[in-house]
């Protein structure tokens, strides 16, 4: 029989009665596959957790920073267990280490180095359905850790690429992956499939229905996944390696820009690669001899500098500010070509949009405009580049 992981996130599983739902939905699918279900802590509980550690002085990078967060999810795969043994269907509850998810001992965002899948392949013969708790792991020093904010995502893509699963899906509140943030524009469109770079794009770009490293791994494992909502049913969004028949599909905007130059001293020092092993996405980069400088998110901004500043190559940070009204809007899509980008700036000059700064990527071409013309450019774009 086939086997699909299901990913529930906090929202999904926010109250009782919602963990309930979340069961009929694994009952229901229980019936022509094998399920394996990974799930979130409720919603807005790790945020709690985190502020408890930090109140008592316990930081990212110590073990028991990752033993408090962590629990959250603890809570949820012991109450989905045992509402689905409620309705008569045989599930059982794994905390990361009894699976065991094996990582590395990088507290507060470990990487994942090996996954034992017999538990899991016996229940799924036995016909018990294994409930992991996402985010979590453990590493050689017996330690329990996490993998990042939004790290149950990352645990289902790994768990789906470890038992060869057809596919993984990422339950939320919302049901896919939209042109645009629809509370934005509401015209935007769902879309109905997504090339992995897009996503990968997009998640690095803020988009919250992913998180990016777990696109990262789905992308080299070649693990496909639907994004879907728990809360209504239908078809939701496919990411895979189908290569698009359209050009772009979708818009992400950063409103809280900072330009950062950073002066070196040695010519090979490659800045971008480096952040993005952080994953840490820059643009609009010009890079002189011996200076880069780029566009960052404000929210990335203390991280890139911390990062930075441990690089003895590094001389100097300079912090331009991006006039307060100024905003970033990324236009992803496949395999953009110089004729694309001349194409969207030609379509901004005619509609008399200025733009201060501009990049390409193979994925996404980066604007900056006065956030006033935000609207207009993103109907402008939805009206002419086929989202
Ligand atoms: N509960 C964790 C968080 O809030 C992990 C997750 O939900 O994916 O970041
Ligand atoms: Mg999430």
């Amino acid at each position: 029989m086939s086997c699909v992981v299901q990913k529930f996130g906090g929202t999904s599983v926010a109250t009782l009665e919602r963990i309930n739902h979340v069961a009929e939905i694994v009952a229901k699918n229980k019936q022509n596959k094998n399920i394996v279900a990974v799930v979130s802590a409720m919603a807005g509980v790790t945020n709690k957790f985190i502020e408890y550690a930090h109140s008592l002085n316990g930081y990212e990078g110590n073990p028991e920073y990752d033993f408090i967060i962590s629990s959250g999810e603890m809570v949820t795969a012991g109450l989905l267990s045992v509402a689905l043994n409620n309705m008569g269907i045989k599930a059982r509850s794994y905390a990361g280490w009894q699976v065991p998810i094996n990582t590395s001992s990088n507290y507060g965002s470990a990487d994942i180095e090996s996954i034992g899948i017999q538990n899991i392949i016996s229940d799924l013969n036995n016909g018990i359905v294994p409930i992991i708790c996402g985010f979590q792991g453990i590493d050689k020093k017996n330690r329990i850790t996490t993998l990042g904010r939004g790290g149950s995502d990352l645990t289902a893509v790994a768990i789906a690429d470890a038992i060869k699963a057809e596919i993984c899906d990422i339950y939320s509140d919302v049901d896919g992956v939209y042109t645009v943030d629809p509370n934005l524009y509401f015209k935007a469109k769902r879309l109905d499939k997504v090339y992995y770079n897009e996503m990968l794009e997009m998640a690095a770009l803020g988009a919250k229905v992913l998180q990016e490293q777990s696109v990262a791994y789905a992308l080299k494992k070649q693990i496909k996944i639907r994004v879907a909502s728990s809360f209504v049913e239908n078809g939701g969004t496919i990411i895979s390696n189908e290569i698009p028949t359209r050009k772009f599909c979708g818009i992400a905007i950063t409103h809280n820009l900072v330009q950062l130059k950073v002066f070196y001293n040695n010519e090979s020092l490659d800045i971008d690669s480096l952040l993005r092993k952080h994953f840490i996405r820059i643009d609009i980069i010009k890079v002189v001899p011996y200076k880069i400088s780029f566009f960052l998110d404000r929210k990335k901004l203390n991280i890139v500098k911390e990062i930075l500043l441990k690089i003895d190559n590094v001389i100097n940070i300079k912090q331009e500010m991006i006039h307060r009204h100024c905003s970033r809007l990324s236009l992803i899509g496949f395999d953009l070509k110089q004729k694309d980008f001349e194409y969207v700036l030609s379509l901004m000059s005619s509609n008399n949009i200025e733009i201060f700064c501009c990049s390409k990527g193979k994925y996404g071409i980066n604007l900056v405009l006065l956030t006033e013309f935000l609207f207009k450019a993103i109907d402008i774009l939805h009206r002419n580049c086929g989202l």
